[in-house]
């Protein structure tokens, strides 16, 4: 708050302003620091089949354990860090983590897929792209066990850069989803000229399904994929009622709080041996 900052006589004045500065200030200067000494981590989301009920995938979302303020969200950091080069870093830095873990989970299942995320920004440096068919290759991972997950957005904003990206991560074997499908403001025409794998319809559809006004808005996402022969996924899953009633509706796969919050790499491991126990 500003008071806690008021030594700052220009905090007095414009505290909103001065607070964001320090934040931002803060978190851009941090961020080499977490790289450094392991602050950051990864946490894993299943994704399920909504026929089978059994885990798919999963989805990389970063954390990061910060020495005075706790565990930092990526909703909060990663926008700040988006703005500077350290996005490159960062996002190399979740690629060899989850590429490293995805050996482990391949040698649970063969078919695993691992998802991470690469903001807009990321986009625009080739390096990135290089990175990434690089490791896959380098570790020797089987085509489609690698997924990015690009939001629409990002995929508007950077769209010449994102074009050649994508075209490089699609011929290198690793599958292209589109994040949050459907809160972007865009035209659909870039999924058919860019090779898209999958939408993942976002959770403010799925929170709304059964008392708001989005299930129309479902079906036309389920028959638009259907359409162009790519597949889908629900986040934000929190009931059975949801999730019920989006497999009814034709939405092949399952993410979310009701299913599985995400988790550390050991548990996602124990869950998935668990599963195959069960079924052997
Ligand atoms: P996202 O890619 O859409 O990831 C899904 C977010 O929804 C995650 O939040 C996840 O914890 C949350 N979620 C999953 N199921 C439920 C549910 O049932 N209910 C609710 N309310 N939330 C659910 P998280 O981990 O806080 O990540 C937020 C965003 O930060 C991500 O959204 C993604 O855009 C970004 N992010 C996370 N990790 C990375 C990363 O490694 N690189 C980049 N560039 N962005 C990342
Ligand atoms: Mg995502
Ligand atoms: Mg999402
Ligand atoms: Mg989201």
């Amino acid at each position: 708050s500003a008071k806690q900052h008021g030594r700052n006589q220009f905090a007095f004045f414009q505290p909103q302003m001065t607070e964001e500065i320090r934040e931002r200030l803060e978190i851009q200067q941090g961020i080499r620091e977490a790289i450094k000494h392991d602050y950051l981590f990864l946490d894993y989301q299943p994704i399920y089949c909504m026929r089978s009920g059994r885990i798919l995938g999963a989805e990389a979302l970063l954390r990061w354990r910060h020495p005075q303020h706790g565990l930092l969200s990526p909703a909060r950091f990663i926008p700040i860090i988006e703005e500077s080069d350290l996005i490159e870093e960062v996002t190399r830095w979740v690629a060899q983590r989850a590429v490293t873990d995805l050996q482990s989970l391949l040698e649970l299942n063969p078919a695993f897929s691992l998802s991470i995320n690469i903001s807009g920004a990321a986009l625009h440096q080739s390096s990135i792209c290089d990175f990434i068919c690089d490791l896959k290759q380098q570790q020797n991972l089987p085509d489609d066990s690698l997924c990015i997950e690009i939001t629409e957005t990002s995929m508007i904003t950077h769209l010449e850069s994102s074009e050649n990206a994508l075209r490089r991560w699609k011929s290198a074997g690793i599958e292209i989803w589109i994040d949050d499908f459907g809160t972007g403001y865009s035209s659909l025409a870039y999924l058919n000229s860019l090779s898209i794998d999958g939408l993942k319809i976002d959770r403010s559809f799925v929170h709304n399904l059964i008392d708001g006004h989005s299930r129309p808005l479902i079906d036309a996402m389920v028959a638009l994929a259907e359409s162009l022969s790519i597949h889908t996924v629900a986040e934000g899953i929190e009931t059975e009622q949801q999730l019920a009633l989006l497999r009814k509706m034709g939405v092949h796969l399952a993410q979310g709080f009701g299913l599985a919050r995400p988790m550390p790499l050991l548990d996602l491991q124990q869950k998935i041996r668990l599963e195959i126990e069960e079924t052997a």
